[in-house]
């Protein structure tokens, strides 16, 4: 008798977490390392928010709450989803998830039958392709090309679209490239899904970078093309605009009250509610009007490292890095790197490992012969990504600890002695 059932193996992972285990070594080992593999802000929750939760606690607020989220909460959910993408929502088409995560695998389960085609980004925040198999439903990654600046044409996404098309999420800005889409692309693309999909086909719009943007520039939301809301589950969170991942709120605004409800009953199934002291600072978060303030800072201060870190890396012999548009991430080719260190021949070499790839072995060799973790292309979907060679940077972390994980980077694309010991040695394949 098999330990686990075999829906076991069909779910993947987010190598952002995965990798932990391996800087914990580096650092025993070796020395502290420079993690630019971080998908989360490195600022305090601002003040206002903290003094809310605080206050919450004090008051004993505690105990279990509306499952779909606190009524005040969805309230304020849906008065700025309506402000910001002209639609007319109602709090009841709203529900809170731990996390704008949770909502990405309940809405596979929630919609797709086995068979059914879930169209995703490429690369692309991994729980969207980690689901797909889980749920028996048919991957079909939708390719984010370096050439468009990590973005798709709306001829493109047609040649994807099948009879058995049931969901097809967008995330922009994009978590890892930082690309953002414009509002020609996402009206171009809404005619292609309007003329050529059911209309119980959903978008599932990953919404939650939408106030990371640089240059001045707005967001726009698919939602917002008319006759588009009735098939857009808009998802969106606090852990990013809030630098907040450890509150664990999120939330995704449905087409209909009848989906949310269904949404609602998943989450009395898993967690029964998200702890309400924390939903009740959400809702400051967004009514309070100190928060502007913090966010303003937080992108500005995102947009001056973009702007740094993207031209130094730039400067590296065999690096060519687009420059992102929002979020907090640059997705540098690194192809050139990977011939110069001979790394296509030497990963031919490797048999049998299909989640390694040439950028997999220069993010190993990065993280423990010159201590700096970044992430590979392979950690954000792996079907289709063989032959492309790029790494994820986070830039949310202090200039100088970013300028030092620019440094060791280059170090490492011309230390071929470095890398012969570390290929001969594999210290992240020894057991922990
Ligand atoms: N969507 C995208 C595109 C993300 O990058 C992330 C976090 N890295 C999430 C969803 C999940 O966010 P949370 O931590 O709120 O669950």
């Amino acid at each position: 008798m098999n330990l686990f059932a075999e829906r076991n193996t069909r779910i993947d992972t987010e190598n952002a977490f995965k990798i932990g285990p391996h800087i914990a070594r580096v650092e025993r080992q070796k020395n502290a390392v420079i993690k630019l593999n971080l998908g989360e802000p490195d600022f305090s929750v601002p003040k206002h928010i903290k003094e809310e939760i605080k206050l919450q606690l004090d008051m004993d607020n505690t105990h279990y709450c509306d499952p779909k989220g606190i009524l005040s909460l969805r309230k304020s959910i849906s008065n700025q989803i309506n402000k910001t993408r002209d639609l007319k929502t109602n709090p009841e088409q709203v529900v809170v998830f731990p996390g704008g995560k949770t909502p990405i695998g309940f809405a596979q389960q929630v919609y797709c039958e086995p068979g059914d085609e879930v169209i995703y980004p490429s690369p692309g925040f991994p729980i969207y392709e980690s689901f797909i198999n889980y749920v028996r439903a048919v991957p079909v990654p939708l390719h984010l090309e370096e050439s468009a600046n990590f973005t798709f044409s709306p001829e493109q996404l047609l040649t994807l679209i099948s009879p058995r098309t049931k969901i097809i999420f967008l995330n922009f800005p994009s978590n890892p490239t930082g690309s953002i889409a414009g509002q020609e692309l996402l009206e171009e693309t809404a005619q292609v899904i309007l003329a050529h999909c059911d209309p119980n086909v959903r978008v599932f719009s990953d919404e939650i970078y939408e106030n990371i943007i640089f240059e001045g520039k707005q967001h726009y939301s698919i939602s917002s093309v008319p006759e588009m809301a009735k098939r857009t589950i808009i998802a969106g969170g606090f852990s990013k605009t809030y630098s907040w991942t450890g509150g664990r709120i999120g939330y995704a605004v449905f087409p209909t009250v009848r989906e949310a409800n269904v949404f609602k009953n998943m989450n009395i199934n898993y967690f029964s509610c998200v702890p309400p002291y924390n939903q009740h600072a959400a809702s400051v978060a967004i009514e309070s009007p100190l928060s502007k303030v913090e966010v303003k800072k937080m992108v500005e201060t995102f947009e001056a490292r973009r702007n740094l870190i993207w031209s130094q890396i730039n400067k590296i012999s065999g690096i060519t890095c687009q420059k992102p548009g929002g979020a907090f991430y640059l997705f540098p080719n690194i192809s050139g790197v990977c011939e110069n260190l001979g790394l296509l021949e030497r990963h031919q070499l490797l048999r049998g490992d299909d989640q390694s790839s040439p950028a997999n072995i220069f993010q190993m060799f990065a993280l423990y012969e010159h201590q700096v973790a970044v992430l590979d292309r392979k950690s954000f979907g792996q079907i289709g990504a063989d032959g492309k060679h790029f790494l994820r940077l986070s830039i949310a972390a202090d200039q100088s600890i970013l300028e030092e994980g620019v440094r060791r980077i280059k170090s490492a694309s011309e230390d071929l002695t470095g890398l012969e010991k570390f290929l001969n040695e594999r210290p992240d394949q020894l057991p922990p």
